[in-house]
């Protein structure tokens, strides 16, 4: 054994990871008068009252201790029914679901339960940003495989086989996508699923945004026949009932993984929040008309905000779902960095460079239309000054 260097005080893992680069750059925008964000990846709604309500009806009647690891069982029970009834995924609430504190704590306590020691997992871009940090921190090695414009941010079978090596251990995806929009239908998902079984690998399946999709509804890889048992899902609360500060997710999966990450779950967070919990009830069993008001209103934006892009000369591929747009700036001559940071200190527009987002993001800025259909207006028309002062 090497003997321990003296004066390093932080651990390895962590010198090799970055701070995200969404926040450096929004510490930045925090600091200014006058801006349009369509920088943070959140819903613009509050959470319906009703689950306010039940938050609060929850204190009153002095639910205030801890609750079971996995979560309460009638959450469980709803969450179950919930999937079947929506995405056709039947899940045992007993042993294959647990309550996360987030869907971040989710992917976190997945990757924790099936990564060894240099296992590698392929992490589909560009994409959330803390993918390749936490199999970092799983102690895995991230390989990116970086999707283009070109194929509408899709993940190629082509591509996913040419990344393959003896240590693959899992793949990450996510569609709906952030930060690209893209979504994947159930015949492209089953062109992956054949190589995923081919070299019988794991998949972390990130569909928080399943609930948003405008071109029809969403597929998940875990309906293709083989792949059930060999899929984890990410999903929670944030996105479709606008709950991000409430820190509520849910991961579903086989229940010898659910086991593995139950066991970090417990050590860890021991549950979620109680009061969370029986909101996330309430949102589950009456709150769905309040989610397809939110989805209408998102799919309106989109519809504006994506024409807007192409009519100002910026050409913007059309997202099928999430609430994000991802035009390219490839023919202003800058990169997404500079893009980002002159169009903030100049016209006060913050957007995120897409390079942040990883492989296949740099050409393009990540813009959230998850804001009032009156500040994309103006932030459409702040933009193409922006541009036009280029020219
Ligand atoms: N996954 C994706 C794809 C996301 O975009 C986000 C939030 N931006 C998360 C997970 C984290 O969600 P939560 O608030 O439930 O932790």
């Amino acid at each position: 054994m090497t003997p321990r260097t003296k004066g390093i005080r932080t651990s390895k893992l962590v010198n090799e990871i970055q701070p995200s680069g969404i926040r450096k750059f929004f510490d930045l925008a925090s600091s200014m008068d006058n801006i349009i964000s369509l920088g943070v990846g959140e819903p613009d709604f509050i959470t319906p009252w009703s689950v306010r309500e039940a938050c609060i009806s929850s204190l009153e009647r002095g639910y205030t201790a801890y609750t079971a690891n996995a979560g309460m069982l009638e959450l469980r029970v709803e969450i179950s029914n919930y999937l079947k009834k929506q995405f056709q995924l039947p899940y045992d609430p007993k042993n294959e679901i647990i309550v996360t504190v987030g869907a971040s704590e989710a992917l976190d306590i997945a990757l924790r339960a099936i990564v060894d020691p240099g296992d590698e997992v392929i992490v589909v871009e560009p994409t959330f940003v803390s993918y390749a940090p936490l199999v970092t921190l799983a102690g895995g090695k991230p390989v990116s495989v970086g999707t283009s414009v070109e194929a509408n941010f899709r993940l190629m079978p082509e591509q996913l086989r040419a990344a393959i090596t003896p240590m693959t251990k899992a793949i990450m995806v996510s569609f709906p996508n952030n930060p690209t929009g893209s979504t994947m239908n159930y015949d492209e998902l089953e062109a992956i699923a054949k190589i995923v079984e081919e070299y019988d690998l794991l998949v972390i399946s990130d569909e928080i945004y399943a609930e948003m999709t405008y071109d029809g509804n969403h597929a998940s890889i875990a309906n293709i026949p083989g792949m059930r048992e060999r899929t984890i899902i990410i999903s929670g609360f944030s996105k479709a009932f606008a709950m991000t500060g409430w820190r509520l997710g849910f991961v579903i999966a086989p229940s010898d993984i659910t086991s593995a990450m139950l066991k970090i779950h417990q050590y860890t967070m021991m549950c979620a929040s109680t009061m969370a919990q029986h909101a996330a009830i309430e949102a589950l069993q009456n709150g769905m008309d309040d989610v397809g008001k939110m989805v209408q209103s998102y799919k309106q934006r989109r519809n504006y905000f994506v024409k807007s892009f192409d009519e100002i000369g910026l050409p913007c591929h059309v997202p099928g779902g999430a609430f994000y747009a991802f035009p390219s700036i490839k023919n202003t001559g800058l990169t997404s960095d500079q893009f980002a940071e002159q169009l903030l200190l100049t016209e006060r527009v913050a957007v995120v460079p897409g390079h942040v987002f990883g492989s296949g993001g740099e050409g393009h800025i990540r813009c959230s239309y998850a804001t009032s259909l009156d500040n994309l207006k103006e932030a459409v028309t702040r933009i193409d000054r922006f541009i036009n002062t280029l020219k």
